[in-house]
Parts: structure tokens; C-alpha cells; sequence
């Protein structure tokens, strides 16, 4: 097996050009950072592409501190990534992909997408600053192990390995696996000693076989309502937005969003042992539909993986895994995930540029140290 053990390390690899890969890759760059970018697909930003049905709602136009208070659900925080997004807040995100030559068109709610609700023209715009900033990118290369050695770790494909100094895990979940995320990233960390909690379906349909629903399948109604009660009758959670009626049941944003509230507060309920049943209310067309104990469509379908990589063993401020040095984390293979409306990329992006930012500062700092002796 070829390996590059006789030269020097590469300061970092990053397993997965997915959004954060790719802007992980493009943070490195920007900072001189030599990096090399592992592919599983043949092409950077698989799921990227499919965003937003293709359109890539890139973030939402909000400030910070509300960003952060929307990640909370089900009476889980989320604010893991809360330093992340303070030092990537959209606006920076927006600014950024200006600069690159993105045409942007805002909603009036604050979601941002490409103003010709192209997807591809994000994707382009990170494939061309990286192959004019001369990043390495290895495509149709899936890693298949990480090894840490006394100085670094050596990443393998099945053709070759690498010596790198530093790796960013940032492989994705485990949602629509056929664009790449089928869960490796999840497998190595578990077999470095990282806890994984369990994934589930986050942003997906729930199943119901009502007929008010079933009869109005492909119908879609913009000013619908979704809302979530406890046993005793208690509003919990509420979204107005959009409602889908589908043949296997309800879908469309404001169910997403109040199905990954109830899957938050199921998880959270099973840590405390207070188990509660949940029932899902939908009004959309003149009609209130309820469905209890509401069943998610499968984790393949959904658009977001709810667990991951356990959160309380990375560093916030640098996404450096408090087991294995030098081990960075960044997306969807943490347990991090947000509502719909760009939440998702703007964790993936935050993250990825948290985690490059620490790399580079450490490099740097131990550069000085060198020079000092
Ligand atoms: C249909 C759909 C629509 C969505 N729409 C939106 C939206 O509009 N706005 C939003 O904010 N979010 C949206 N999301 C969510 C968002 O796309 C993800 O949260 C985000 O892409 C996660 O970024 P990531 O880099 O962590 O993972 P990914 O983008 O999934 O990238 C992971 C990459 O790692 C690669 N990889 C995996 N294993 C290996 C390996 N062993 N070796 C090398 N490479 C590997 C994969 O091939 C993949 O390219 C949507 C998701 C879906 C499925």
C-alpha cells in the first residue's frame, strides 16, 4: 500500500467534502493551512446539491442569539455550537458567499439562497476557491480507518494511506445515505472511545393514514399549523408554516419542525425516565388532524440526523475531542441539529470554520514555541 510515512505530515485532513468539509477546506486555505479533502462520492457536496429541493437555503438572516434560542426542542438547549455560530453568525456566512461572487436573494422570514435558486452555484463557488487555492481534493475515496499514532493519525483509503498531523471528521449523519453519509464518521469516533448517542429521524413526515389526508395527497397548503400536546392535554410546541399531504401521511415544514421537537423531547424523556405520550396536531385546508404517538418516516428519508458524536466529549471552542488529540468534529456527525429554514448548513459551516480556526491558531502557537527554544 502506498503511503506518504516517509515525508512530512499533512497538517490536516478533513474526511468529507459535504458542507463542512468543503468550507472547512476553504478556512484552511484561506489560513495557509495545507490540508487534503477526502471524498467518498465522485464530486464535492452531494447533499448540498439536493438542498431546499435544489434551490440550498443556505442560512437565515437572523441575528445570533435568536439563531442559537431556535435550536432549542423538546427541552434540549442545542447550544453546542452557540461559540460556533457567535463567531460565524449569518451575516458572516452572507458577506462570505457575496465575496465569492454569490448572487444572494433573501426571504422575507431571513431564509438566504442563491438569488438564481441554483444550489449549484454554492457548490461551484467552493469547488472553484479551492482548486485556485490548490487544495488536494481525493475524490471517490472513501476513509476506511483512522489510526493515531504518536505524531498524528494515519488515514486509509483502500488504495492508500495518508500521514496527517490533524483530522476533522466531518462525514455527515446518517440521513439519505445514497449522497455519502452513511455513517463512517459515527464508526470511527466510536471505535476511538466516543460515545455515540443513538441517531433518529429529524425533519421528516409523520405517518397517518387519515383519509383527510390521504385524499388530498400532492396537495401542499402554505398557512398550515402544527402543534404538539403532552398526555394531559398541554400545549407544548407550535409552528405555523407550511403542511404537505402525502399518501403515507403529513409533511412540509411545520411538521418537520414539530417532529423533531417531539423526537428531542422523547429522547429527553427516556434520559429522565419520564416517559410521555405525545400527539401531533395538523390543521391545514379547514381541516384539524390528530395523530398520537406519532410514528417519523425512516431515518433515510429525513433531512436532518438527530444524535451523533456526543457532545459533551468535544470542545466547543475548538471541536477538538476532549479523548483523542488532534481529533476534530464538525456537521451533521455531532449531535447537533437544527429546525428547517438553514439552520443545518449554517451548524455544518460554523462548526467547520470553529474547528480549521483552532487548528491553525495551535499550529501557530506551537511554531512559536518551536522558535522561541
Ligand atoms: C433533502 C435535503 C434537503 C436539505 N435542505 C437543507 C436546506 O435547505 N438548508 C439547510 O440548512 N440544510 C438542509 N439540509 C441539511 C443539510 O444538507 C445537512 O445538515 C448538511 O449537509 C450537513 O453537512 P455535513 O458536511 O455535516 O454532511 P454532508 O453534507 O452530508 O457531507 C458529508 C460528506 O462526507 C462524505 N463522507 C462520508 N463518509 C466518508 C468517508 N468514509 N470518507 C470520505 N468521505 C466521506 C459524504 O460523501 C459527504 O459528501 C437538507 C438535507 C437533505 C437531505
Amino acid at each position: 500500500m502506498k503511503t506518504n510515512l516517509t515525508h512530512r505530515p499533512v497538517a490536516l485532513a478533513i474526511i468529507g467534502g459535504g458542507a463542512a468539509g468543503m468550507f472547512a477546506a476553504a478556512v484552511a486555505a484561506e489560513r495557509q493551512l495545507p490540508c487534503v479533502v477526502f471524498e467518498r462520492k465522485a464530486r464535492l457536496g452531494s447533499k448540498v446539491l439536493m438542498t431546499a429541493n435544489g434551490r440550498c437555503n443556505f442560512t437565515k438572516d437572523i441575528p445570533p442569539d435568536v439563531f442559537i434560542r431556535d435550536l432549542a426542542a423538546g427541552g434540549e438547549r442545542g447550544d453546542f455550537a452557540a461559540a460556533a455560530i457567535r463567531e460565524l453568525p449569518p451575516r458572516k456566512i452572507i458577506q462570505g458567499f457575496r465575496s465569492l461572487g454569490v448572487a444572494v436573494r433573501r426571504q422575507p422570514d431571513g431564509r438566504m439562497f442563491p438569488a438564481d435558486g441554483k444550489a449549484a452555484t454554492i457548490v461551484h463557488a467552493f469547488g472553484d476557491l479551492l482548486r485556485d487555492s490548490e487544495v488536494p481534493i481525493i475524490v471517490n475515496a472513501p476513509v476506511i480507518g483512522l489510526q493515531p499514532q504518536k505524531n498524528g493519525f494515519i488515514v486509509a483509503t483502500r488504495a492508500f494511506t495518508l500521514w496527517a498531523e490533524t483530522v476533522l471528521v466531518a462525514t455527515g449523519g446518517l440521513s439519505y445515505p445514497k449522497l455519502g453519509s452513511v455513517g463512517d464518521g459515527h464508526d470511527f469516533a466510536r471505535a476511538l472511545g466516543h460515545r455515540i448517542i443513538p441517531p433518529r429521524a429529524g425533519l421528516i413526515g409523520v405517518e397517518t393514514a387519515d383519509p383527510r389526508v390521504t385524499r388530498r395527497a400532492g396537495r401542499r397548503f402554505e398557512n398550515g399549523c402544527a402543534r404538539v400536546f403532552d398526555g394531559a392535554g398541554r400545549l407544548l410546541y407550535t409552528y405555523a408554516g407550511e403542511v404537505d399531504c402525502e399518501t403515507f401521511g403529513l409533511s412540509g415544514a411545520a411538521v418537520y419542525n414539530a417532529e423533531r421537537w417531539m423526537e428531542h423531547g422523547k429522547r429527553l424523556a427516556e434520559r429522565s425516565s419520564v416517559l410521555s405520550t405525545l400527539s401531533l396536531e395538523v390543521e391545514f385546508d379547514g381541516e384539524c388532524v390528530r395523530v398520537d404517538n406519532p410514528v417519523p418516516r425512516p431515518l433515510k428519508e429525513a433531512i436532518v440526523t438527530i444524535g451523533g458524536v456526543a457532545t459533551d466529549e468535544v470542545d466547543p471552542e475548538t471541536m477538538e475531542s476532549r479523548r483523542v488529540p488532534g481529533l476534530y468534529f464538525a456537521g451533521e456527525v455531532l449531535d447537533i441539529d437544527g429546525p428547517t429554514g438553514g439552520y443545518n448548513l449554517t451548524l455544518a459551516f460554523a462548526t467547520a470554520r470553529k474547528a480549521v480556526v483552532a487548528i491553525a491558531q495551535k499550529r501557530a502557537g506551537a511554531a512559536v514555541g518551536r522558535r522561541k527554544i
